[in-house]
């Protein structure tokens, strides 16, 4: 079966085809990065401008890579929440339009679950299955029993990982998108600030992040009024320290507790050099089989939105053509 998948929830315009729901033979990603950069952040507006711009055009390439006429479809799936709404909405338009015209069934897709399927790309799941979500609007551990069966166990209660990333990021006067940027200065430090863990109570596996920001933000601030400047690096490498062994450690709490098979790594904040091998050295020393996609695979794309639908496909699940962008949509089982 061969699945189109199509995001436009943030600021990548994106458009896949994947084959069995394992098997990429195309996947077209059109960042926005550069224009984004000029305001240091995601403009809602121009998100979406752009996405009307690059949609048509990545839907085609991603065919004429792929050397698939749309006849040669099985479904269309797509993003259908959360997001930006405008965004969400260039995305969901065109996979109907496109399902309609081609008499194709269209699947709406969460687009943590395309986060999570990303995986299914690079090896099998196994079951169950304990998955950290780390990216720009998430932090959270997900249980799964199943295809299509997500229980989740502890998420943020402020921040998201990536959105405290990109707000450090901002304090320390880094351009936008700011995780790949702390990751390489921390990566290159000689040095690193002690700042705090946040625990929360003792067996929580929620997480929070605003308290580590603040303690940059006063730290920096402390510093200025002695006169003296931040160290970016020593700061960088101090933040990251404490976000990756809070993540690692939580993570492994809970694999221990749920007797998972398999953990998985997902999201924009999962290409981080620092925590890959922080979850890659524990892991390894608890015999648990640890995965994290390629880098490419886990910030934005379609081909996870194509193997999330493709597993819904498999499951039976059709959206229909009253489909609507969902921003605030949760993540729900498809199957218990
Ligand atoms: P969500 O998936 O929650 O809806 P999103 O789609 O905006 O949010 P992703 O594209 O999955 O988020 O991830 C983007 C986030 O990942 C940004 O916050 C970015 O700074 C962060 N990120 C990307 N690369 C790295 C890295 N190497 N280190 C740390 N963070 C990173
Ligand atoms: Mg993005
Ligand atoms: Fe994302």
């Amino acid at each position: 079966i061969y699945i189109l998948g199509i995001e436009t929830s943030c600021d990548e315009t994106a458009a896949s085809i994947v084959k069995n729901g394992t098997e990429i033979i195309s996947n077209v990603v059109a960042s926005q990065i550069t224009s984004q950069k000029r305001f240091g952040g995601v403009v809602p507006e121009i998100a979406s401008r752009h996405h009307v711009e690059q949609i048509t055009l990545v839907i085609e390439e991603a065919l004429a890579i792929a050397e698939l006429e749309p006849a040669d479809l099985d479904a269309v799936a797509v993003t259908e929440g959360p997001g930006l709404v405008g965004a969400l909405l260039i995305g969901v338009n065109a996979a109907k339009a496109f399902a309609f015209a081609n008499g194709l069934p269209i699947i709406g897709v969460h687009h943590i679950a395309g986060h999570i399927y990303a995986n299914q790309l690079m090896q099998p799941m196994e079951f169950p299955l304990l998955a950290l979500i780390v990216s720009g609007g998430h932090t959270e551990l997900v249980i799964m029993e199943g295809h299509g069966s997500f229980k989740l166990v502890g998420e943020t209660r402020d921040d998201a990982a990536g959105e405290a990333y990109d707000k450090v990021a901002r304090v320390l006067g880094l351009p936008y998108p700011g995780g790949p940027q702390i990751d390489k200065l921390a990566a290159e430090s000689d040095g690193q600030v002690e700042f705090p863990r946040a625990w929360l109570e003792p067996g929580s596996y929620d997480f929070s992040f605003s308290g580590l920001k603040s303690s940059v933000i006063n730290y920096k601030h402390n510093l200025a009024q002695r006169g003296e400047a931040v160290n970016p690096s020593h700061v960088a490498a101090g933040f990251q320290a404490s976000v990756v062994e809070v993540l690692t450690t939580k993570a492994l709490r809970a694999a221990k507790e749920f007797g998972v098979k398999q953990v998985i790594a997902a999201g924009g904040v999962a290409a981080n050099k620092g925590l890959r091998s922080s979850l890659e050295e524990t892991f390894k020393k608890e015999e648990i089989p640890f995965y994290v996609p390629p880098i490419i695979l886990c910030t934005d794309n379609a081909a996870m939105i194509a193997a999330a639908g493709s597993a819904m496909f498999i499951d039976g699940i059709r959206g229909n053509l009253a489909m609507n962008g969902k921003p605030g949509m949760s993540l729900v089982s498809w199957k218990q």
